[in-house]
């Protein structure tokens, strides 16, 4: 078995036990491969081993990988996103995390509006309140909710969070619980289209810590496709 095969055997054991620590179901839980930085090859490699759903974060990069992987694998952007780049996304990813303002939304719905299709979203959250971080705060996330949920060619499906980083992961847990709570203030309103079932959290560090506290995605990069290098 190769090294990605191996990792990724790995992380869905890691996240069985999480889920059986916490009373979830596995099948709850998705993987997406943060593939970010990291070559097409691999991708297919990891498509090969089983794994389906891959995340990436910066337009241009997507753009060109894209093409070379033939593998029928389903992409999700991830990062932060410029209006003006919204279009090379169309018809190519299923899933944007990185929703944090309406401008944003209003450009996607645009776009997909094109073809009739739809995209699926999560609203993302700075959650740790950081100023070097995106996402809408917690204060102006119901304005946000109200705001994209007319949106036709989109979907809200939950809520995402790059919370800070800490060495501990437990350090991370109230960031996760915070983000869960807030999901669930939104469903109490019962705005109309909306229901934040999914959770976006969790990466290479966390994700076992992300996984009890209710991530319905995980993000994970560095421990399928190890370190990467600085990107240029
Ligand atoms: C890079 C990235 C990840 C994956 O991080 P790892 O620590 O490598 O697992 C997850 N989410 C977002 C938004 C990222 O940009």
């Amino acid at each position: 078995m190769n090294n990605i095969a191996n990792n990724i055997q790995k992380i869905h054991t890691r996240i069985n036990n999480a889920c059986l620590n916490s009373g979830r179901n596995p099948d709850d839980v998705k993987l997406v491969a943060v593939s970010k930085i990291k070559p097409a090859e691999m991708v297919t490699d990891a498509f090969e081993s089983g794994q389906k759903i891959f995340g990436e974060s910066y337009v241009q990069e997507f753009r060109d990988k894209q093409p070379l992987v033939t593998a029928p694998v389903e992409w999700h952007f991830i990062g932060s996103l410029q209006s003006n780049k919204v279009k090379y996304l169309r018809g190519k990813v299923t899933t944007i995390h990185s929703v944090d303002r309406l401008s944003l939304a209003e450009e996607i719905d645009r776009q997909w509006g094109k073809t009739e299709t739809t995209v699926d979203v999560f609203l993302q959250v700075n959650i740790g309140d950081e100023s070097s971080k995106a996402g809408c705060s917690p204060e102006a996330l119901e304005n946000l909710v109200r705001s994209v949920a007319p949106l036709q060619n989109l979907r809200i499906k939950g809520l995402m969070c790059l919370p800070p980083h800490c060495d501990n992961p437990e350090q991370v847990r109230p960031f996760f619980k915070q983000l869960k709570q807030l999901a669930e203030q939104i469903n109490r309103l019962q705005i109309p289209d909306v229901n934040m079932d999914e959770l976006s959290m969790g990466m290479s560090g966390d994700f076992e810590v992300a996984v009890e506290e209710g991530a319905t995605f995980v993000r994970v990069g560095t421990a399928i496709f190890g370190a990467r290098e600085k990107k240029a």
